[in-house]
């Protein structure tokens, strides 16, 4: 059989149809309805206590921060109540050290010197101006009545939120491990860490990222509602929306303004449908799961998100050339086709180590539509030492790639329809249209992931052609800078 035959045998198992699409958009329908009710299930549905989303008319100065991997950021932002807003930023490596440190004191009293240090750069006036007071007063609750900066804090870990400002760390990861803040509220600990510093500022909201997105969006692209919801298409995958509080059943622990009706919900929908109730499962998928540091875990987002893309095609590309019958990348003329016996090849090439395959070569793929396919063959060279693929090893290539691609884009409108659905906004007369934020490498840089959506979006019972047309899917950056001040600003009504 000849490699394309053959190939489209392995592409047809990553179809889903639109058939499948439907059931996904039930079933999700079904777990939101369970996440509601109560803890503990496939679909967290964690209650934010953000009770109102942003039109576009807030103004005021406000600081946000954010700690979740490598960098500590930390910014200002100026809105200006016309949708725009101006954002000053610095950023700084967090020392390896800090990381571990042996309290969390340490690493806190680190990040509130960085504010210290932003605050004396960018914004000397206020600072100096408070300084001048502070030497009048002897405690920092002397500064009651002095005007603060309020501040956003994104914090990216997995911690219980039980307030707007106010949340317990469950446990580290990305590398971090400071025993001592398991299971403290993380906010009162950079709170203390500030007030020794007498610095004129109150972390006011604690922000995960994709409600930082559904905020920006909401403050940018401004309609009679707001956005509904706010995704993340990144190393990982989530969402955040806005939800009846009469819909929320399960017992909410802190304080919240209920005036609006209104909570905006954390989904937590990597984990949805952990059960494999209604989830494409091929070999491949089931490897990259296997050999994850988290089996049967985050079964959505091990289909969706950035980091398991490149992995699922190259288990997958890695079972066609271990396949003998199969003439994939055994071309001749190309010096890989001897991967079997050179040492050198299996030792350079990703394909051969987990996580060898970046995502980002996907887009290379998916953006080559020359006959030659001549950029995607120079990536496979350049990216993963295949050097000289034929062109039909090329063709290969893209159709495994652009079929997991298309899977994933399928799978992203399972949420971004049952989310729609929930909310019930197309129910409502009008063309108003519905506002989705969205944020991720995959999203803003995967050629006609948008497009992929709106396909299965159009198929979705009772969305429709008509319902699609008035899905307003946009990119919404910086979700944890000017998202995490404009929670700030709806936390400092709430005080
Ligand atoms: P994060 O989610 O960590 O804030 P990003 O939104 O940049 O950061 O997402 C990074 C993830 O996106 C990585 O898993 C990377 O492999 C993937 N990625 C980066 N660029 C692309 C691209 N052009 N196409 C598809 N995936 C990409």
């Amino acid at each position: 059989m000849a490699l394309a035959a053959e190939t489209k045998a392995i592409v047809g198992q990553y179809d889903y149809t639109d058939e499948d699409v439907n059931k996904g958009v039930k079933e999700f329908l079904r777990q939101m309805g369970e996440g509601l009710e109560k803890d503990g299930t496939s679909l967290s549905q964690i209650p934010t206590y953000v009770t109102a989303v942003p039109n576009g008319t807030e103004k005021g100065l406000y600081l946000a921060v954010d700690l979740g991997g490598t960098n500590f950021r930390v910014c200002s932002i100026q809105l200006n109540g016309d949708s725009t807003f101006h954002l000053t930023f610095s950023k700084v490596p967090i020392p390896k050290e800090m990381m571990v440190a042996k309290t969390s004191q340490e690493l806190f009293a680190f990040l509130a010197k960085q504010i210290d240090v932003f605050l004396q750069t960018h914004h000397m006036a206020d600072y100096d101006r408070h300084v001048r007071r502070r030497n009048t007063v002897s405690s920092p609750t002397g500064f009651k009545d002095e005007p603060v900066f309020r501040l956003g804090f994104t914090f990216s870990f997995p911690v219980k939120q039980v307030g707007i400002n106010k949340g317990t760390l469950i446990r580290w990861t990305k590398g971090f491990d400071i025993p001592d803040a398991v299971g403290k509220d993380v906010c009162a600990l950079l709170q203390v860490e500030i007030d020794k510093l007498h610095l004129p500022v109150k972390v006011a909201a604690l922000v995960n990222d994709t409600v930082g997105t559904l905020m920006a969006r909401s403050y940018t692209s401004p309609g009679k509602t707001g956005a509904v919801l706010g995704a993340i298409f990144g190393t990982g995958t989530n969402g955040a929306y806005l939800e009846k509080l009469a819909n929320i059943k399960k017992p909410l622990e802190g304080e919240y303004d209920n005036s609006t009706g209104d909570m905006v919900i954390n989904t937590e929908w990597g984990s949805f449908d952990n059960q494999l109730n209604v989830l494409p499962n091929t070999p491949w998928d089931i490897q990259v799961d296997k050999d994850s540091v988290n089996p049967g875990i985050q079964m959505f987002e091990k289909r969706v998100s950035g980091m398991f893309l490149g992995e699922i095609v190259r288990r997958t590309l890695l079972d066609m050339m271990g396949n003998e019958k199969m003439a994939f990348f055994k071309d001749e003329n190309s010096s890989f086709n001897d991967w079997k016996s050179t040492t050198s090849i299996a030792e350079h090439s990703g394909i051969f180590k987990q996580w060898g395959l970046d995502s980002s070569i996907m887009s290379v793929a998916a953006a080559d539509t020359t006959p030659e396919l001549s950029t995607l063959r120079q990536e496979l060279e350049g990216q993963l030492h295949v050097y000289s693929p034929s062109l039909e090893d090329a063709q290969a290539f893209k159709a495994v790639a652009g079929a997991v691609g298309r899977r994933a884009a399928r799978l992203s409108a399972v949420a971004i329809g049952a989310i729609v659905l929930q909310t019930g906004q197309l129910s409502q007369a009008g063309d108003e249209p519905i506002d989705i934020g969205v944020d991720g490498s995959l999203v803003e840089h995967y050629p006609y992931f948008r497009d992929m959506i709106y396909e299965a979006l159009r198929v979705i019972d009772g969305i429709g052609e008509e319902g699609a047309k008035r899905i307003r899917i946009g990119i919404a950056k910086d979700g944890s800078g000017v998202g995490a001040a404009l929670i700030a600003l709806v936390a400092a009504g709430m005080e």
